[in-house]
This record gives C-alpha cells, sequence and structure tokens, in this order.
C-alpha cells in the first residue's frame, strides 16, 4: 500500500493522524519560506506538483482558513491537536479501513493498494 498527501490542500486539521489505527501519519511543520521541507514535510511518496513548496491551493485556503472548529488551520507547526502538514510515512502499514478518506479536509489523501487500484480522500 502507498499513502501520500498533496501537501498543497492540506490544512493541517490533524484527522487523518487521529483516526488512523495503523499510524501511517505523522504531522510536520511546514518549514520557513526559504526551506520548506525544513522539518520533513516532503518525506513521503507524493509527487513533484502535490509537494510542499511554501504555497497552500488557494480554493482550499478559502474554505478553511476561518473555519472554528477547534482545529488550527495552516498554522506552520503542529501542537499536538492540529497545525502543520501530514505527511504518509508508514504507507506500507495500511490496511486500508478508509477511516483517513472519510475525514480528511482537504480531500488531499491518495492511497494506491497492491494491485494498483487508487483511493482519495472525498469529504463528506
Ligand atoms: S485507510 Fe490506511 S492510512 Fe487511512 S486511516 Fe485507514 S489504515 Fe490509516
Ligand atoms: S486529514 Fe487531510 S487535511 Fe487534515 S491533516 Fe490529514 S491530510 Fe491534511
Amino acid at each position: 500500500m502507498d499513502v501520500y498527501v498533496d501537501k498543497t490542500k492540506c490544512t493541517g486539521c490533524q484527522h487523518c493522524f487521529d483516526v488512523c489505527p495503523v499510524a501511517v501519519f505523522q504531522m510536520k511543520g511546514r518549514g520557513t519560506p526559504d526551506n520548506p521541507d525544513a522539518e520533513g514535510a516532503n518525506s513521503d511518496t507524493a509527487p513533484e506538483e502535490m509537494k510542499w513548496k511554501g504555497v497552500t491551493d488557494k480554493a482550499v485556503y478559502d474554505k478553511w482558513a476561518n473555519v472554528q472548529d477547534g482545529h488550527k488551520h495552516f498554522a506552520k507547526d503542529n501542537d499536538g491537536t492540529s497545525g502543520g502538514i501530514s505527511v504518509g510515512v508508514n504507507g506500507s502499514a495500511c490496511i486500508l479501513c478508509q477511516a483517513c478518506l472519510i475525514e480528511c479536509e482537504g480531500e488531499c489523501i491518495h492511497i494506491t493498494d497492491d494491485t494498483g487500484a487508487k483511493y482519495q480522500s472525498i469529504y463528506k
């Protein structure tokens, strides 16, 4: 199983980290303007156009930036509850329970199973 996050759309809500039963995700900091990957935000298999380069998709930002739901959105660092950016560091452990696919605010989680079938999060 391969799991990666489209970093351009990750809000940092941390739902994926919280619901995954096998610890596929880690929350990383968003680095600095001159080094967005300073804290390892790109340490999963996301393709080039989905890597973290310090720029968030405008439509996702506009949708979530001012939402008051108890989670930090687009915060630079994670405080243990939200913030930062999610990285699929342990995709081989995924059991395809699909919990993260249901919960992902940014609709930015991509999973490819061992047959090559692809799954993507669609927020309810
Ligand atoms: S589908 Fe995979 S990555 Fe997502 S929550 Fe389930 S085990 Fe974790
Ligand atoms: S659930 Fe989606 S938007 Fe929220 S932190 Fe995880 S990957 Fe990012």
